[in-house]
């Protein structure tokens, strides 16, 4: 007799174990193997799940043991080595493997779409050759293009053709272009073709051979040089020696550095299909180039932080640029480091990976330290000379305006007047980050978090940063209705005061108020580059991506913020922050200038990064870490709480503790402690630090601590655990 067999469903639910659902009975379309899609009864819904197990028997009394309904998928949705590596971040993150699929999945997909359902190209038709070409010729340069193009190079797939959108629609309502099927694509349908880049320089040439020599095996690259030293220009060398061998690249970018000329500059070198994946495309996008990052077609997929967890059936190469970027790690639901998945799945598969910075994660250069991870520099800017000459202006030295010291703003004056460009950075959008009342010290609280208000006066509005809650800007103090000011510096007060000192040079604002759209930071960065604005105002926004050749002054306004937070990487960023936007200016003919401003001139970790560069700072903060006992040098995971009253959360937290029962040698639990912000939205926070020495001491600890916080009672509370968190405090 054939014995039903058991499939094991990953489920997208909050819970972390599989479901076993009998297999279909009835012949369906297609077997069931790991990897495909299922749909399954759950509680009295039907949903979709994926099969990641099979077994002869049950895990649970074959009674309740219901049955599946149907198989979705001929074939398993993802490779084996894609797979195994998401089951592999399931366990590693602690994180139900249902949800983790889900993570991986375009939403179609996990709403049961057929894999196949709109697998189509546009070709042009016999009426688009005979009366379309010379009906567009004159009066429609882009159908026109794009009818040639069908014409000369074939069939596009219709996902390829999302720029093209506008005349796609014109063309097939007057029948010159038709939709035809197009079976899976499993290598490269055209020639490579690669447009020639400029000879490499001897570093250039060197990194390019180090990564070259370990295609096919697992090698971690890092490629360390500033913004315009020519990493890109490396990996596009690497990539085109892995597409010409029938691999595809996977290449991954910060949140904010997916730029239009970044995409330019990829598909004017490469003939190939390019699959770009990123967090503002709709459904049917996201879903399309997912799909062609599968089945091959697209032999280049470039992508923000998900794009790490699609399948690629062919990867042979992986690049994280600005691997020490914050937006690698997904601080929701399922928490992930894509940069160290990416580093998982290298080593997995057995290729290499590259991250580039020009300010590697003290993690990375740790890595380095210990001849893990290759170094590769890239020393010099392509063309150029010196780099830019740091000082320090001490704050309380010299009279200042509205935060800008007396000695930048001659420097400011002096710059603008060579013709020159001047950047000014501030980490802190609004007008002002707090209303102060003059007679009883009063500063406007929010009235949902432990915090302040910033003052927005364009709009009359005080905002809270954390909340988003927002009132009208009162006329008096809340307490004793004493006469109430703004206090500190915005970049919105900083534009003005700029404005007011230096009226004759134009000046453009880069922050999260001004710029809402991608388009617009476009605009505010084509100001720059053309030359018509002469000051630039901003936040962190302005340490990506751009180069800007004719700033020749970069003002960072306010170093002390980054000095002496408790959270043990706060040096960390404040030292990438300064390095990289320093790193946005100068060139050849004309030496930069970086004026630091603070109240601690002689901070230990300024005159490392004046004096050392942030290599030099590197060490001495590595060295730290190894004393102190900080990541690297130690393991660290975080069980986060939250309710609408403290005392629910620290309870949770303390039966937490408890059910950790007698610790293991190498295990430290610190708290529960509350969180930096207690209170935010309402909501109180604590949380309890798991520390080891060792990754799998701690690893085998939380394999048997978790299940027994998921058996804690919890009404009111709701948890989270981050592993190799990014902020501790
Ligand atoms: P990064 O990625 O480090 O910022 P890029 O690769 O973008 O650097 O290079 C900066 C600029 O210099 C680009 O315009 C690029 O085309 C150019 N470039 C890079 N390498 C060379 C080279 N060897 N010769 C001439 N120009 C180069
Ligand atoms: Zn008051
Ligand atoms: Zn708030």
């Amino acid at each position: 007799m054939n014995r039903t067999r058991v499939l094991r469903v990953a489920i997208d639910t909050p819970l972390r174990h599989l479901f076993d659902y009998w297999e279909p009975t009835s012949a369906g379309r297609h077997a069931a193997q790991v990897g495909v899609r299922v749909q399954v009864p759950f509680g009295r819904r039907r949903v979709v799940g994926i099969v990641a197990g099979i077994a002869a028997e049950p895990a649970i009394a074959a009674a309740k043991v219901r049955a599946a309904s149907a198989v979705l998928d001929a074939d398993p949705l993802f490779d084996t080595p894609t797979f195994e590596m998401l089951l592999w971040a399931a366990r590693y993150y602690h994180h139900p493997i249902g949800e983790v699929l889900a993570a991986a999945l375009p939403v179609a997909l996990r709403r049961g779409a057929a894999l196949d359902e709109i697998a189509a190209s546009w070709r042009i038709t016999a009426s688009g050759q005979s009366e379309g070409l010379a009906a567009t010729a004159k009066r429609a340069k882009r159908q026109h293009e794009l009818l040639a193009r069908l014409l000369n190079e074939g069939p596009a797939s219709a996902h390829s053709l999302t720029p093209w959108r506008e005349a796609v629609r014109e063309l097939a309502k007057r029948g010159w272009i038709e939709l035809v099927e197009q079976p899976r694509v499993a290598a490269p349908a055209r020639p490579v073709q690669v447009a020639n880049g400029p000879a490499l320089n001897p570093d250039q040439q060197a990194a390019l051979a180090a990564i070259e020599a370990t295609l096919g095996t697992f090698a971690v690259h890092v490629a360390f040089g500033v913004t315009g030293s020519g990493k890109t220009e490396v990996y596009l060398r690497a990539i085109e020696t892995v597409i010409a061998r029938g691999a595809q690249a996977l290449v991954l970018v910060p949140e904010i550095g997916l730029t239009p000329q970044l995409l330019t500059r990829f598909r004017e070198r490469f003939n190939v299909e390019l699959a770009v994946l990123h967090s503002g495309l709709n459904d049917g996008e996201r879903f399309s180039a997912w799909r062609a990052a599968r089945s091959g077609a697209a032999r280049i997929v470039i992508g923000t932080r998900s794009a790490v967890l699609a399948p690629l059936a062919q990867l042979g190469l992986i690049v994280v640029d600005e691997e020490h970027d914050a937006s690698y790690r997904q601080q929701e639901g399922f928490r992930y480091s894509a940069r160290d998945l990416a580093v998982t799945r290298a080593q997995r598969l057995g290729i290499p990976v590259v991250l580039g910075s020009a300010t590697p994660s003290l993690e990375t250069l740790a890595n380095v330290d210990q001849n893990r991870y290759r170094l590769l520099r890239l020393p010099t800017r392509t063309g150029s000379a010196q780099p830019p000459v740091q000082r320090v202006i001490d704050l309380r030295a010299h009279a200042s305006e509205q935060g800008l010291a007396a000695p930048t703003l001659v420097a400011i004056g002096k710059h603008l007047g060579r013709h020159a460009q001047v950047l000014v950075f501030l980490n802190r959008r609004g007008y002002a980050p707090a209303l102060f009342c003059t007679s009883c010290g009063w500063m406007a609280p929010c009235r949902h978090c432990d915090s302040r208000m910033t003052v927005h006066l364009a709009s009359g509005r005080l905002r809270c940063h954390h909340c988003g809650a927002e009132e009208d800007i009162p006329v008096v103090c809340g307490s004793c209705n004493g006469p109430v000011k703004p206090v500190g510096q915005g970049t919105q007060r900083v534009e003005e005061t700029l404005a007011r000192m230096f009226p004759a040079a134009p000046i453009v604002r880069l922050d999260r108020d001004a710029i809402r759209r991608k388009g617009e930071m476009e605009s505010a960065f084509e100001r720059v580059i053309s030359g018509e604005a002469r000051l630039l105002v901003g936040t962190q926004m302005l340490t990506k991506g751009h180069h800007f050749p004719d700033v020749t002054l970069v003002v960072v306004l306010d170093a002390d913020q980054g000095l002496f937070s408790a959270d043990f990487r706060a040096a960390e960023r404040l030292a990438q922050t300064i390095t990289q936007v320093a790193g946005r200016a100068g060139r050849a003919e004309r030496a930069g200038e970086v004026l630091i401003q603070t109240e601690f001139p002689h901070h230990a970790l300024l005159t490392q990064l004046i004096e050392h560069g942030y290599e030099g700072f590197a060490r001495s903060a590595i060295e730290e870490r190894r004393q102190a006992g900080w990541p690297p040098f130690s393991r660290l995971a975080l069980l986060r709480a939250e309710a609408g009253q403290m005392s629910d959360a620290e309870h949770f937290l303390a039966g937490a503790r408890r059910a950790a029962g007698r610790l293991p040698k190498d295990i430290e639990l610190l708290g529960p402690a509350p969180a930096a912000m207690p209170r935010k939205a309402n909501r109180y926070r604590a949380q309890l630090l798991v520390e080891s020495s060792s990754r799998s001491a701690l690893q085998n600890f939380l394999d048997g601590w978790i299940p027994r916080i998921d058996e804690l009672q919890r009404a009111k509370v709701r948890w989270s655990i981050e592993i190799d968190p990014a902020e501790v405090f």
